[in-house]
């Protein structure tokens, strides 16, 4: 059938929510405009929206989040059709229409995924990301609040663009940007009280470290770029021994790139390597090695070592059995660099996880040809099976939409008042434990996602757990059966009947 008579059919019609190889294979190129905006589904019809997301995931989460909700926000200004979250530019918290929120999402709009900084438009990646919440971690869509704090722009094409929707001014900085997220703080806790989750979503690096450490014991915070990445990447590592054999412990890692992502993973590698073997972090941490693009090995990451001249250098001296690609630098991971840690590993562990695509630090296929079918490897954005030597190599995603809606969730059902980093480990050890021998036959290191509701359930069960556990949980009674109980709590999005 052509690609119109399936638009005119109401049964099979999916308007702007065909995806870009549906529209490919169906002929529908050039019949809708070029956005794939599921967004207007969500303002028409919120149920159809999230069982349309529920029940093709796989397929949906690249369109609802990155790469397309980059895009989104690109455009933001373009498309924008009503409120979808609050600009906050104080004291308007009161005019939000739902008194009982249980998860914020929160953006400055500074580091939009790889896209730098697009101020007020940066408010695609909090709704993007509370769709997730819904959708894969079970939120009702009522408690989900995305929040985008405008302190301006540095972006000069923004502030020169006569339809930018933001302020046009530069970036407040220093105690003015300090006092306005402190502003901000107070009124969530105020308004909402003590048990609302506050992500902070791609925030820059200075402040993003800066902003946890001061309100981590305050409030109830959580950074998905810092601790989301760490713990889904950690889970990766868990079941590759599976597969590479030995302890956490018996590894060593190096890591390219100690940003955000880098030094939040090692750190919660090390934490986790700790809990194992009763050494104290400061000795488990020298099992991890960490280059930035000067080359030197960061504080408190510095071991002693002579400096070296580059990665391969790195790799020579370290002989790393994990490889960790964190720099947001694309084509790192060479062919030279590849064989040389796959000349003393029997399987190396090999994760590239700069996104996009175009960043990756290497392909699935570079991978796995390089190290002669011996790579385990993953990465963020996502790669297709390739065939090498007659075996099928599925590629996992160490995509943070494994962890966090689940560890959300967790946080709200138990009502849980501080996130404390056995959470994460929690998490990690939940996700890790939900990989079949199915999948690791494939060379995957993470679960389906087709199978993410349950996914979160357990992950959310184990977070729960380990709140009761901590004394930080304000649900009492704790419920017995913790996965039952997440599961039932899960919102799904079935149609209410009018009467
Ligand atoms: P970030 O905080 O800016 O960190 C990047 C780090 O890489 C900085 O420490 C930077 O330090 C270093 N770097 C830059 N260029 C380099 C080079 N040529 N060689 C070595 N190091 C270099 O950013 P981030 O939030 O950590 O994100 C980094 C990347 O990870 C991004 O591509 C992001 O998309 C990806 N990521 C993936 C996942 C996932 O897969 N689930 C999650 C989060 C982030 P210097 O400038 O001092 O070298
Ligand atoms: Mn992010």
């Amino acid at each position: 059938a052509s690609g119109y008579s399936l638009l005119r059919d109401p049964h099979h019609n999916k308007g702007l929510a065909f995806t870009e190889k549906e529209r490919d294979s169906h002929y529908l190129l050039g019949l809708l405009p070029p956005a794939v905006v599921t967004q207007q589904l969500q303002e028409r019809n919120e149920r159809l929206f999230y069982k349309l997301l529920i029940d093709n995931v796989e397929e949906l989460l690249p369109i609802v989040y990155t790469p397309t909700v980059g895009e989104a926000c690109q455009k933001y200004g373009s498309i924008f059709r009503r409120p979808q979250g609050l600009y906050i530019i104080l004291d308007v918290l009161k005019n939000w229409p739902e008194r009982n929120i249980q998860v914020i999402v929160v953006t400055d709009g500074e580091r939009i995924l790889g896209l730098g900084d697009l101020g007020c438009q940066g408010m695609g990646i909090p709704v993007g990301k509370l769709s997730l919440y819904t959708a894969l971690g079970g939120v009702r869509p009522s408690a989900c609040l995305p929040v985008t704090i405008d302190v301006g722009t540095n972006n000069e094409q923004l502030l020169k663009d006569e339809f930018y929707i933001g302020l046009r001014q530069r970036r407040a900085t220093a105690q003015e940007y300090a006092d306005l997220l402190h502003e901000f703080m107070s009124a969530v806790k105020q308004n909402y009280g003590e048990k609302v989750l506050i992500q902070f979503e791609d925030f820059a690096n200075h402040n993003a470290f800066t902003l946890l450490a001061k309100y981590g014991t305050t409030h109830l915070v959580f950074n998905d770029d810092i601790q989301g990445t760490a713990s889904v990447v950690l889970a990766g590592v868990v079941a590759a021994l599976k597969l590479i054999g030995g302890t956490l412990a018996d590894h060593k890692f190096l890591f390219l790139g100690a940003g955000e992502a880098g030094t939040g993973i090692a750190e919660l590698i090390a934490l986790e390597m700790s809990k194992q073997t009763k050494i104290l972090v400061e000795e488990t941490r020298k099992k991890i090695w960490l280059v930035d693009s000067k080359n030197h090995f960061k504080k408190p990451w510095a071991h002693d070592h002579e400096p070296v001249k580059d990665l391969l250098g790195a790799v020579k001296a370290i002989k790393p059995t994990v490889l960790i690609g964190s720099s947001g630098v694309g084509r790192t991971f060479t062919k030279e660099i590849i064989e040389t840690v796959t000349s003393f590993n029997e399987k190396p562990l090999i994760m590239a996880l700069s996104n996009p695509t175009s960043q990756s630090e290497c392909t699935a296929e570079e991978a796995y040809t390089w190290s002669q079918g011996r790579a385990i490897f993953a990465s963020g954005s996502p790669f297709d099976p390739f065939e090498y030597n007659g075996k099928v190599f599925v590629p996992g995603q160490a995509n943070n939409a494994y962890i966090f809606p689940g560890f959300g969730l967790g946080l709200v059902i138990s009502g849980a008042i501080r996130v404390h980093d056995d959470m994460l480990l929690a998490a990690s050890e939940a996700l890790a434990k939900q990989v079949s021998d199915e999948n690791y036959n494939k060379g995957l290191i993470y679960p389906p996602f087709s199978n993410i509701r349950k996914i979160s359930a357990n992950i959310a069960a184990n977070v729960a757990a380990k709140a009761y556990e901590l004394g930080v949980a304000s649900r009492l009674p704790r419920p017995a059966n913790l996965v039952k109980y997440a599961e039932s709590c899960m919102y799904s999005p079935v149609y209410r009947s009018y009467r």
